[in-house]
């Protein structure tokens, strides 16, 4: 019987439908035990996995009968899919099934930030009754920056146009750039230039890692807002805190980090008076997402197999 090999959480629906038809070997804490999972991977025919768990090369060479590996989410970042390429495995990414959840943060923390929701609840909850010392704005008519403009940039800018946003997007990887409406695509040297608020959707790379740095910062004409809910090292955390103090941004999102969790160094450089949001690397984590990503790799899971 084929055997699937589940290191991370998994709904119970998801769980049963794989249980039916395959021999599943599930513990959601096995991502904490790299060497437990290079010693059990020789057994298996599919792995599913979600961030946390590290695919790494050494795990794939011990991998004798290995033919699929489910991502339970999108980012691809802690799996070595050049090695699995190269080993014929196939990589499923549960593509679009959280890009709802992640446009909703998206959308809800340009609001927030605009209108400096955090400045006026610190302020507040400090007993400042800050009314008329912060200067909030609106949202309409404002430019919003893309950067990647794959399967969530591309929802992002559907649901901000209907919040009276401008789009510029910049994605040199992008073929049908004229099929999309309601978006200019851009350099990025011109989203620096034009952005109110600049929010990233691109995946972690050699290429992109530490794309937004200093000099990057030091390009924004505008006082842009920055949304990071791609992956952490895209930005250059020292940097981006940096051009807040200096005035460069007016704000900043972020959900995911260089380090998860945030490491202390990090921690030390934020005050309740910065216009910021952070979170746990939750955008893409609701409910909603968390079934449909469930059951998105279950089905693939099944169909694979079916289909070999
Ligand atoms: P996607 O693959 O559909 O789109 C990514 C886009 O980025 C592509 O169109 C690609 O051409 C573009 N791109 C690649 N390199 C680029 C570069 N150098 N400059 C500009 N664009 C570039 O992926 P997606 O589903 O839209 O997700 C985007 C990223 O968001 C994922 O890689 C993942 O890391 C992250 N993500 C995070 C969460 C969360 O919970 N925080 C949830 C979902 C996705």
């Amino acid at each position: 019987m084929t055997k699937i090999l589940i290191t991370e959480f998994i709904n119970t629906n998801s769980l049963q439908t794989l249980k039916q038809s395959f021999e599943v070997h599930y513990n959601e804490k096995l991502w904490g035990q790299p060497e437990e999972i290079t010693k059990l991977i020789k057994e298996f025919d599919g792995l599913i996995v979600r961030n946390k768990t590290k695919v790494t090369k050494d795990i794939i060479d011990h991998a004798h009968t290995l033919k699929f590996v489910g991502r339970l989410g999108v980012g691809l970042d802690n799996i070595d899919t050049e090695h699995c390429k190269n080993k014929g495995i196939h990589v499923q990414p549960a593509t679009g099934m959280n890009a709802d959840s992640v446009v909703e943060y998206v959308a809800s923390s340009a609001l927030s930030l605009i209108k400096k929701i955090p400045l006026f609840n610190n302020g507040t909850i400090k007993g400042e009754w800050p009314r008329t010392t912060i200067k909030s704005e609106e949202i309409s008519g404002k430019t919003l920056g893309l950067i990647g403009y794959g399967s969530i940039g591309k929802k992002v800018s559907k649901y901000c146009s209907n919040l009276g946003l401008n789009i510029v997007a910049y994605d040199p990887y992008l073929k049908d750039q004229n099929n999309e409406q309601d978006v200019k695509f851009v350099k990025l040297d011109e989203i620096y230039n034009v952005s109110n608020i600049i929010s990233l959707h691109l995946p972690l790379t050699d290429e992109t890692r530490n794309l937004i740095n200093k000099v990057s910062f030091s390009k924004m004409k505008q006082q842009p807002i920055i949304i990071n809910t791609s992956r952490g090292s895209v930005i250059n955390e020292d940097d981006l805190i940096e051009a807040y103090n200096n005035n460069l941004i007016s704000g900043f999102a972020l959900d995911v980090f260089e380090n998860e969790p945030i490491k202390q160094e990090f921690y030390n450089k934020i005050n309740d008076n910065m216009n910021c949001i952070l979170t746990p690397h939750i955008s893409g984590v609701t409910t909603q997402s968390n079934e449909r990503v469930c059951n998105f790799i279950a089905d693939k899971t099944l169909e694979f197999f079916k289909n070999r």
